[in-house]
C-alpha cells in the first residue's frame, strides 16, 4: 500500500532549481534511502513534505491528504514527524518535557501523569530513561540526537523523516542507531532516510531513491541501485 506519493515536485531559490521534477512513492512500513551528492536536493525534498518549504508546483499525497500548502503543523497534524540535520532539542527543558512537547502536535495529545508515563517509555525506547529529569543541553551529541528522535516519535507518526541521524556517530554508536532504526521498521513505522553513511543505507533501506541535480537519477532495491553505474558516477563526481 502506497503512503506516500510525490508527483513532479517542484521548488527554486531564485533561478536554482533545488528540486526539479521529482516524482517517487514510499509504502507503507519501508524504510526508503534518500541519497545523492552534495545539493543534489534531498534537505529541500524533506522540507517540502514536512511543511517548512512550499513548493512551487507539484504534489506530496499523505494517504488521500494534499501536503502542498499545508502548514508544518497540520502536516505534523497529519503524522509526518521529522528530525533535523542539525540537532534541534530545547536545551532549557529536561528529556522528559522535551518529549511531551513532541506529543502537542497529536490530536490525542495527552496531559499528566499518562503524558508522563508515555514520555518515559520513549525516553527508555532510546535508552535515556535515566536522562528523564536533565535539562537536553546537558547531553551530549549523541543523546540529544537520541532525544531528538524520542520527540519525533512521541508525535505517533505515519511517517518519519530522518536528515542524516547517524551522521557524526562513532563506529559503537552508529551500531547502535541502525539497531534503533531496525526496530522503529519492526514496528512497522514507514520512514524515508537521509543518509550519506553507506553501511547504514545497506542496512536499513528496502529501497532507495537517488537524486541528482534536483531531479532523479536512480530508483529501486537498495542493492540494486547502489550498483548502478550512473549512481557510482555520480557519488564520485566524475
Ligand atoms: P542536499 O540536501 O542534497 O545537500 P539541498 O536540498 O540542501 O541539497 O540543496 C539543494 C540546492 O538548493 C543547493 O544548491 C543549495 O545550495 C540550494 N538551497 C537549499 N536551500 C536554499 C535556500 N534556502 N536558499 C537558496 N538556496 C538554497
Amino acid at each position: 500500500m502506497t503512503l506516500l506519493k510525490i508527483r513532479d515536485l517542484r521548488k527554486s531559490f531564485g533561478g536554482l532549481k533545488a528540486v526539479d521534477g521529482l516524482s517517487f512513492d514510499v509504502q507503507q512500513g519501508e524504510v526508503l534511502g534518500l541519497l545523492g551528492p552534495n545539493g543534489s536536493g534531498k534537505t529541500t525534498a524533506m522540507n517540502l513534505i514536512s511543511g517548512a518549504l512550499r513548493a512551487d508546483s507539484g504534489s506530496i499525497l499523505l494517504g488521500s491528504d494534499e501536503l502542498v500548502g499545508m502548514a508544518p503543523h497540520q502536516i505534523a497534524r497529519l503524522g509526518v514527524a521529522r528530525t533535523f540535520q542539525l540537532v534541534r532539542v530545547l536545551g532549557g527543558m529536561s528529556c522528559r518535557e522535551n518529549v511531551e512537547a513532541g506529543m502537542a502536535f497529536r490530536p490525542d495529545h495527552k496531559f499528566g501523569a499518562a503524558a508522563y508515563d508515555e514520555a518515559m517509555a520513549l525516553l527508555d525506547t532510546v535508552g535515556l530513561r535515566e536522562f528523564a529529569e536533565t535539562p537536553a543541553g546537558d547531553l551530549t551529541y549523541i543523546d540529544q540526537k537520541r532525544l531528538e528522535l524520542a520527540r519525533a516519535l512521541a508525535l505517533k507518526p505515519r511517517l518519519l523523516l530522518l536528515d542524516e541521524w547517524l551522521a557524526g556517530l562513532n563506529p559503537t554508536e552508529l551500531q547502535v542507531g541502525i539497531q534503533l532504526i531496525r526496530d522503529l521498521r519492526a514496528k512497522g513505522l514507514t520512514i524515508i532516510l537521509v543518509e550519506h553513511v553507506m553501511d547504514a543505507v545497506r542496512a536499513l533501506c528496502d529501497r532507495c531513491v537517488v537524486m541528482f541535480a534536483g531531479s532523479k537519477l536512480a530508483e529501486g532495491e537498495t542493492a540494486t541501485v547502489l550498483a548502478q553505474e550512473e549512481v557510482i558516477t555520480a557519488y564520485l563526481g566524475a
